[in-house]
């Protein structure tokens, strides 16, 4: 696989280039050699024009990729090349394995099964999963293998975080998101969290940061996880946790505002006025955009800052890929006036 050659110092800045360009290849991580960087960049002809030397070079995929590739070589025992091609990502929350089993691999169910299992030995449940569904945002799951439950305890960014995945929703995906969140915050801050679900983002911050976190959420298993993970880390916890059970819509003007506001958005809900209108100096606003309205999405926010008469820097980043061409991103907006 290609990668650019890049000074050391001039390496951010090619970084963000080819991000922007959509040729960095996020899989694989950089390597430094020597006075120089070899960074990670997708096949594409484009790459030979930026005026660096392009090497042939084996880097290290990142951590869950070599999960993924590590359930790859296992399964290469059991699988024909042309089968292993439809295998998808898969999550390992607490010691449930969740995967996708697409129906070309329907008849390989067990072995995908066997491979889990000897790649991650303590899982005790393989779940395939469906979509989210309404307002809660809970999936559709069957469990093909082990204990009939849903519940654990996931590890994260030195939380323990309880779920129930047929109650409340859960994301493990976001575990690097929450730790960028809480590398922003400063101790002091007061943070206001709607859509909370089980707490993880509170957690998290809270976990790392002296700060005082209001957070509020609809679902009421979601709630009541949410108080049990209060407890459960109580004492890891440099932050204090506020929980409110209520429709976000109907609390949050009743609430003061606060520094900073973190809002990790249901797909299909507008809640941007409501949260601007409670933040102080920063917004984190997450949603769910495809690739062309991006630009689009960033103006919208702008203009809602200027109806509200704040004047606002505003940031978008790419968080996810949620499907094709459809991006999870989250909006960092800087309050400055
Ligand atoms: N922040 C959590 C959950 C995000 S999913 C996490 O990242 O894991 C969105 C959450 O918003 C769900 O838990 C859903 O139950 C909740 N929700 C949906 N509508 C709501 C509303 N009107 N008020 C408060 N919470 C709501």
């Amino acid at each position: 696989m290609p990668a650019l050659r890049v000074p050391k110092r001039e390496a951010e800045l090619a970084k963000r280039k080819l991000k922007k360009l959509n040729l960095y290849d996020g899989k694989r991580r950089p390597k430094r050699e020597g006075e120089f960087v070899l960074l990670p960049v997708i096949d594409d002809p484009t790459i030979h024009k930026l005026g660096y030397e392009v090497l042939e070079t084996e880097l290290h995929l990142r951590p869950e990729r070599q999960i993924y590739r590590n359930l790859e070589s296992v399964l290469a025992e059991r699988l024909t090349p042309e089968e292993l091609k439809y295998l998808r990502r898969y999550d390992v929350v607490g010691d449930i394995a969740i995967v996708q089993i697409p129906e070309v691999l329907e008849h390989r169910a067990d072995d995908i099964v066997w491979g889990l299992r000897k790649v991650h030995p303590f899982i005790r449940v393989v779940a395939r999963k469906g979509f989210h569904e309404g307002a809660f945002r809970i999936r559709e799951y069957s469990i093909i293998w082990g204990e009939k439950r849903l519940e654990t305890v996931h590890r994260e960014n030195g939380v323990e975080i309880k779920v129930d995945l047929s109650k409340a929703f859960f994301n493990p995906r976001m575990k690097g998101e929450r730790y960028r969140l809480a590398g922003l915050v400063r101790d002091g801050e007061r943070i206001l969290i709607p859509f909370a679900g089980v707490l993880p983002y509170a957690l998290v911050i809270a976990r790392y940061k002296n700060v005082k976190i209001t957070a509020v959420e609809l679902n009421r298993e979601a709630y009541e996880l949410g108080l049990e993970n209060i407890k459960l880390n109580r004492k890891r916890l440099k932050g204090e946790i506020e929980f409110i059970h209520g429709d976000a819509f109907e609390i949050l003007p009743e609430l003061p505002t606060y520094d900073r506001v973190m809002s990790p958005t249901p797909r299909g809900v507008d809640a941007l006025a409501l949260t601007l209108s409670k933040a102080g100096r920063w917004l984190h606003y997450y949603n769910f955009v495809g690739e062309a309205d991006i630009e689009e999405f960033r103006e919208r926010i702008i203009d809602e800052c200027s109806l509200q008469g704040k004047e606002c820097d505003v940031r978008v980043k790419k968080v996810s890929d949620f499907k094709p061409h459809v991006f999870k991103v989250c909006a960092d907006v800087r309050i400055l006036g």
